[in-house]
């Protein structure tokens, strides 16, 4: 089967020449390229870093490669093949299931074509050079913290009714944004103060896989029927705003939101545009911000440096383990959004116009 990937891909590439159209390849005009492999167009955040990628890499004279799969791991493997048969000169890779590129990262390790991880590592493979990143435990403390100051856990208020969503089980950051979260909630449910009706308190009973918006609202229409008729939902702990607009639709179905049924409290992450504008409209509560445009320099910068034989800038060489080595990273911070900050935060900075949110 790889075989005939390998062939299909060598014909391809051969017409394209034939045909004068060598996108992405190296050689031609002699610039080095760069092969860019992104998860999905489903999720905007993912649109905008492999543009602000691509963008930096052109300006700095890389030829482009730039690669949607739609959160199918397949389709991200065979283009990542595909890359390496081109004779891209290094890898930037956001996977879809990190554990699943150890055979495809094992080819660009014959081909000497170096890995960058963008923003998810990849997992089970030391052909990964370096790994650029937010501080994803810190996503979740951030999201914990907010839930832990809205309620006033910390005076002791409660009880509160939560429920909990959590990422990809295959994205290794989905256990770093569950276990910040769980630091901070997890002592609020041991003593009582928000309790968890469904039971469901486990990441893998929480998990939602490849992040999916309505796997997360068919959860919690079950959970809402099974475990709230006549309970108050006060708070949701979601990881990602494609999961929060899910859980929010399934809310609003049963009368949250309206009447004497105020919305929970509902977190997020990415500051996907139809999250800003749900929470202006005073559904989702909570986001966080990860600027997809400084994530998008750093790996840029990274890929530059490996590329030109110098040491690329990081500042953690302990945190992502990836079962073959530990990574050298660059972590990124993190900002909490909310009605409050919005404005200073999205409009002020240039990622969002006042226009866009209307
Ligand atoms: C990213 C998040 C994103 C999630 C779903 C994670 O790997 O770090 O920013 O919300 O994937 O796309």
């Amino acid at each position: 089967m790889k075989k005939m990937l390998v062939l299909v891909s060598i014909i391809v590439l051969s017409l394209m020449t034939a045909c004068g159209n060598s996108e992405g390849a190296s050689g031609g005009e002699g610039k080095k390229s760069v092969g860019i492999a992104m998860p999905t167009k489903s999720s905007e955040r993912w649109v905008k870093d492999g543009e602000n990628m691509a963008a930096e890499f052109e300006e700095l004279g890389y030829k482009v490669d730039l690669q949607y799969a739609e959160d199918v791991v397949e389709n991200q493997i065979s283009q990542i093949e595909n890359m390496i048969t081109k004779g891209v000169d290094i890898l930037v890779i956001a996977s879809i299931d990190g554990e699943a590129l150890t055979d495809v990262l094992n080819q660009a390790k014959n081909q000497e074509i170096p890995v960058i991880a963008y923003d998810r590592l990849i997992m089970n493979s030391d052909h990964v050079s370096y790994y650029a990143t937010f501080d994803n435990f810190q996503v979740g403390v951030q999201q914990g913290e907010y839930i832990e100051k809205e309620l006033g856990l910390k005076d002791g208020k409660g009880p509160f009714n939560i429920e909990l969503f959590a990422g990809s089980p295959d994205d290794n950051n989905a256990y770093f944004f569950w276990d910040g979260a769980m630091s901070i909630l997890q002592p609020y449910i041991d003593k009582g103060q928000l309790v968890v009706q469904s039971g469901q308190t486990k990441f893998e009973q929480a998990a939602t896989l490849r992040w999916s918006g309505s796997k997360a609202q068919e959860r919690m229409d079950n959970i809402l029927s099974a475990h709230y008729s006549g309970k108050q939902l006060d708070v949701i702990y979601s990881p990602f705003d494609g999961i929060s607009r899910g859980v929010i639709s399934s809310l609003k179905a049963v009368g949250y939101g309206s009447g004497n049924k105020p919305m929970p409290i509902v977190t997020g992450q990415d500051a996907e545009l139809a999250s800003i504008k749900s929470i202006i409209a005073g559904e989702q509560t909570q986001t966080i911000f990860k600027d997809t445009r400084s994530l998008a320099e750093k790996a840029v910068q990274m890929a530059d440096a490996v590329l030109k034989g110098e040491e690329p800038e990081v500042n953690d060489k302990e945190t992502y383990d990836n079962g073959s080595k530990v990574v050298p990273a660059y972590l990124l911070e993190p900002i909490p959004v909310d009605i409050d900050n919005y404005k200073e935060v999205l409009v002020e900075s240039g990622y969002y116009t006042e226009d866009q949110l209307k």
